[in-house]
């Protein structure tokens, strides 16, 4: 659930962060993206915020047994150290919009380029920085069901298909579930080199992702039924008919009834995955953009909020996060005790 006043349409946010680095800055820290406090970790003593270097600077008085002017500490650190966005070198309103069009359906870097003035480089990398974020909600998702919730299961693969001549994805099987009452869903990619998945490849993940109790709806196949019966938890398993064994009246009724949501579902990821231009190798991006936007189906509104305290969990501020090379900025200095010390400081962004 996104906090009080934290939920935004596509064109709401444009509306309330454009141009406005401080309403950007204050959505990173009321997330957790960028800390509201910090303690110096040598006097243990509360920094102050620099604005004008968008820095924590710690300023104690430091004890001394010899008369003159007062010493005092001089540890500084950067803001963003550490947290999504480290050394990023671009205005933070200009982070907010892009994350948003990030987030929408129709991703491209024209907009990026002509509504944000970032550069294609600048966008490839940010685009990556925000998969990373997807990523690792993907890796991570969250079971599904409970006691007497109907869940549908199944399984799809992604076949190879010809785009002006040439082959561009490899066979990739698919397993998913989701929940009838809320759509709530998980999906996973299957390591079986192309082979449809056996009951050793689904029982786990059934235990995993489903909650005991469930009601598990699936096709007749019995990999399935093997899969479930296997684990001896508490589910409920309802096969779904072959509609092709029904009566033609039965068969519509049947497939408004049963034949499914998961099926809706895979046909609109492999519209989504399915696109011209689309390469294997990021096949896993795709996923993972596709399944956190449409996993706040009934609440767009509040999917900066998700990716944010996502990307909070994901990189909390001062965590360790490296960045590719081609990302890193040159000076990474620190351990220097001038007036003037900075830990991960950067350049003042470039607002214009
Ligand atoms: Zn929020
Ligand atoms: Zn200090």
């Amino acid at each position: 659930m996104a906090c009080t006043s934290c939920s935004f349409s596509y064109y709401e946010c444009v509306v309330k962060f454009y141009e406005d680095n401080e309403a950007s800055l204050e959505f990173f820290r009321s997330h957790g993206v960028l800390p509201r406090t910090v303690v110096c970790p040598r006097c243990k003593s509360p920094c102050a915020y620099r604005k004008d270097r968008r820095a924590w600077r710690c300023r104690k008085s430091l004890p001394s047994s010899t008369p003159g002017p007062k010493k005092r500490c001089s540890y500084m650190v950067s803001d963003s150290k550490g947290s999504f966005l480290t050394n990023a070198n671009i205005p933070p309103w200009k982070i907010v919009l892009f994350v948003n069009h990030f987030l929408s359906q129709l991703w491209d870097h024209r907009t990026v380029f002509e509504c944000i003035e970032l550069s294609t480089s600048t966008s490839v990398d940010w685009r990556s920085f925000c998969c990373e974020v997807t990523d690792a909600w993907f890796q991570n998702q969250d079971p599904i069901g409970g006691a007497g919730v109907d869940v549908e299961i199944d399984v799809t693969l992604i076949a190879p298909s010809r785009y002006n001549g040439s082959t561009y994805l490899e066979p990739l099987w698919l397993f998913g579930g989701i929940e009838r009452s809320t759509k709530r869903k998980f999906v996973l990619t299957l390591k079986t080199n192309g082979e449809p998945p056996s009951k050793s490849t689904l029982a786990p993940l059934i235990k995993r992702y489903i909650k005991p109790g469930s009601v598990i709806y699936s096709e007749a196949d019995s990999v399935y039924k093997d899969s479930i019966s296997e684990l001896g938890l508490p589910y409920k398993h309802v096969v779904i008919s072959d509609p092709e064994s029904l009566g033609e009246g039965d068969r519509v009724a049947r497939r408004d009834e049963n034949n499914s949501l998961i099926h809706l579902f895979w046909r609109e990821l492999k519209m989504w995955v399915k696109r011209p231009g689309i390469k294997s190798k990021y096949m896993h991006q795709y996923l993972s953009r596709y399944l956190f936007i449409s996993s706040v189906a009934d609440d767009k509104t509040s999917i900066l909020h998700k990716f944010f305290a996502q990307a909070a969990k994901l990189y909390p501020p001062f965590s360790q996060r490296q960045l590719p090379a081609t990302c890193r900025s040159e000076d990474s200095n620190s351990e220097t005790q001038s007036d003037e010390e900075d830990e991960g400081l950067q350049p003042d962004p470039d607002i214009s």
